[in-house]
């Protein structure tokens, strides 16, 4: 039905050209929704102009297409935030979306409102002051920086702001305030979501390596805290160590967390970007909490006196390695033998 419609041909250039700021219209606010609801920090969304564009001249009688050709290149095609009924305009009124909600009532996600919004280049293009705007300020013809500010419309709590910046038909989601929220899985430890959060905003925004090193230090500090391994014990002795403190019969079944550090650890040392390995390592990580969780195993940190159990009870079997923190028989014997082939690697 649509494709028929949408076949239908335009009789005149000013009938040819309404239909475009028309489509152009659709296709704006539908991408200013998207951007602001589904995309992240740097994120962009396109509209496709070219595509719409050519969509509709097709439709225009030959005799009326020199007229639409000619409207078309006189056209501004800024988006206006001022409300209009003129159908020649690009207007874009901010609408309700959904975004999550810090507010003690509601910490999640609600419809909210845009309460003020302003296009500022064009603003500051028309400020009179020469202080502020000297030399004059050029941009090119369809460069603009939009700023909305939306309040929950359940807890009416502190608004949010977003930039959006637009180069030619390319909208991007350059700033919030606050900082986008990231959900943490329930099975995830709370002391350590800190660097969960800051790996998937730093993905998010497309700054890959520091992802990939905060994705490591979370499973580090974890392994840290939970064996009580600290200062100058590497990566690789910690997780290794931790792996002794899960259950025997568990400890096959999940993924391993040695291996996503050492998986982490290469593009780290090589200072690349690897979303590949981030996405394949972080639901690795998840799969690792969500067993821990499914099998009730307690969150127990390791102090100077406890012991790495498995069957065994606490200060049994214990003896004290080099570093100071004290394992089981076994989890002495594989760092013991780490400790070696380090020495034997420094002494080559
Ligand atoms: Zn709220």
């Amino acid at each position: 039905m649509n494709a028929v419609v949408n076949a239908t041909p335009i009789g005149s250039a000013q009938s040819g050209f309404i239909h475009l700021m028309k489509s152009l219209n659709n296709e704006c606010a539908k991408s200013f929704q998207e951007l602001i609801e589904d995309k992240h920090l740097y994120q962009t969304v396109k509209v496709d102009y070219a595509g719409i564009h050519k969509a509709i001249r097709s439709r225009v009688i030959a005799g009326a297409q020199a007229g639409f050709d000619a409207t078309v290149r006189t056209t501004n095609f800024r988006v206006s935030l001022v409300e209009s009924t003129d159908q020649t305009r690009l207007v874009m009124i901010p609408i309700n979306v959904e975004l999550y909600c810090e507010g003690k009532e509601c910490c999640k996600k609600q419809a909210h409102r845009p309460i003020w919004f302003k296009e500022i280049i064009q603003d500051a293009q028309a400020t009179t002051s020469t202080v502020l705007i000297t030399p004059k300020l050029i941009v090119p013809e369809l460069f603009q920086l939009i700023v909305i500010a939306y309040r929950c419309e359940r807890c009416h709590g502190t608004p949010q702001v977003l930039v959006i910046r637009r180069s030619g038909w390319t909208f991007s989601l350059d700033c919030r305030s606050p900082i986008e929220h990231i959900e943490v899985p329930k099975h995830f430890p709370k002391k350590e979501s800190h660097l969960y959060r800051d790996a998937v905003i730093a993905s998010h925004a497309g700054k890959g390596l520091a992802a990939l090193f905060y994705l490591r230090a979370f499973i580090e500090q974890w392994g840290r805290r939970i064996t009580g391994m600290s200062g100058r014990n590497t990566g690789d002795e910690i997780m290794m160590t931790y792996a002794k403190t899960l259950p025997t019969h568990l400890r096959e079944t999940m993924p391993s967390l040695k291996e996503c550090y050492e998986k982490l650890s290469e593009p780290i040392h090589d200072a690349r970007d690897d979303a590949e390995v981030f996405k394949e390592v972080i639901d690795k990580i998840d799969q690792h909490f969500e067993i821990r969780s499914a099998h009730r195993i307690p969150e127990v940190e390791m102090k100077e006196q406890d012991t790495v159990t498995e069957n065994q009870p606490k200060n049994e079997a214990v003896q004290q390695i080099p570093n100071g923190v004290k394992k089981t028989s076994d989890a002495v014997t594989e760092t013991e033998a780490s400790q070696e082939h380090k020495n034997n690697d420094s002494s080559s």
